[in-house]
């Protein structure tokens, strides 16, 4: 019997927790030979790790990787995936927003022989302005990334051992997981599902960490960016060049010389505007290379369940 082990972020899921337990062994079993659910507690300040230990406590198939602190949930998919030691893995979302019913249409798409099987939202019941940034953001993600990232598809998927074992060779920090696992590659296949509202408990992502995912995910899988800069200072550079030979022949061979303090501060306020952005845009790459180069480990375990 082949073991497939699903890999399940939790921060601060108190709410939460005993209800997706009971729908993951409603719909995996909870035989340890051929399921392990592996909690990633990623520094929850709530009840959830007191939660899971008695859960554990009483099902030999479930694992708990507690962090020291909050590492944020790329982080927490990394390390339950890495823990992990089924033939398959799959990752899902702790709050039952990811129905653990599409699991079993995951695994059937991996019996036929696929090594990536991610879930596609079809459909998902966010307010309207956060489902408006979700899809530009996978639009634009689309455009500019050099790897083909599946237009609405998450962390929620299911990647065969071949696959897992690479991601697990992969050291960076800045950790966007549905754009390493595409950029791994391997016959990847698309499974759609409508996407729940949550129910219980209230969303881990703030905007702020949704802007950081965004950026993670633009910033290791394009250069666009950093090509714009340059693409705008040849742009401005070449109209100023212009300009200044414009005001010269004004000068010199007509009796008119442009005037203008408005025109002139607008330029400098114009020009130190972009300048600025370019300079931050580099800031970013730079203080994502300073991340990877203290190789600082990923995160810090504080306790281990039934490992
Ligand atoms: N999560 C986590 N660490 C974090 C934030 C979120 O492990 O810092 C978990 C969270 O418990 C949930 C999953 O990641 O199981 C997705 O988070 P959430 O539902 O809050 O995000 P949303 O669905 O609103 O994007
Ligand atoms: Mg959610």
């Amino acid at each position: 019997m082949t073991k497939v082990s699903i890999v399940i972020p939790v921060y601060n899921e108190e709410a939460c927790i005993v209800e997706t337990h009971k729908r993951l062994v409603a719909s995996c079993g909870n035989d340890p030979s051929a399921v392990e659910l592996i909690y990633v507690n990623d520094g929850s300040r709530d009840r959830t790790q007191k939660i899971l230990r008695d859960i554990a406590q009483t099902n030999p198939c479930v694992k708990v990787i507690s962090f020291s602190r909050n590492f944020g949930h790329q982080t927490a998919v990394s390390a339950g995936i890495s823990y992990a030691t089924g033939a398959a893995v799959v990752v899902i979302d702790g709050d039952l927003q990811d129905p653990p019913e599409i699991i079993e249409k995951l695994v059937a798409k991996w019996r036929e022989g696929f090594d990536v099987v991610y879930a596609v939202r079809e459909s998902r019941k966010e307010n309207i302005v956060l489902r408006f940034m979700y899809s530009l953001f996978y639009r634009i993600m689309a455009r500019l990334s050099y790897v083909a990232i599946p237009l609405d598809s998450g962390d929620f998927a299911l990647m065969d051992r071949k696959v897992v074992d690479v991601l697990k060779k992969m050291p960076e920090h800045n950790r966007f997981v549905r754009g390493l696992r595409s950029w791994i590659g391997f016959k990847q296949i698309g499974v759609a599902y409508a996407r729940d509202a949550r129910v219980l408990g209230e969303s881990k992502y703030s905007i702020m960490k949704l802007f950081k995912l965004a950026y993670d995910g633009i910033i290791s899988f394009s250069f666009v960016p950093l090509k714009m800069v340059s693409v705008a200072g040849f742009v401005i550079s070449s109209v100023a060049f212009l300009s200044i030979f414009i005001v010269l022949f004004f000068r010199i061979f007509t009796e008119y010389s442009i005037p203008g303090f408005a025109s002139t501060a607008t330029i400098v306020l114009f020009l130190g505007g972009v300048q600025l952005l370019s300079l931050g845009m580099i800031g970013e790459y730079v203080s994502r290379i300073f991340d990877e180069v203290k190789g600082r480990p990923l995160f810090v375990v504080d306790e281990l369940i039934n490992f």
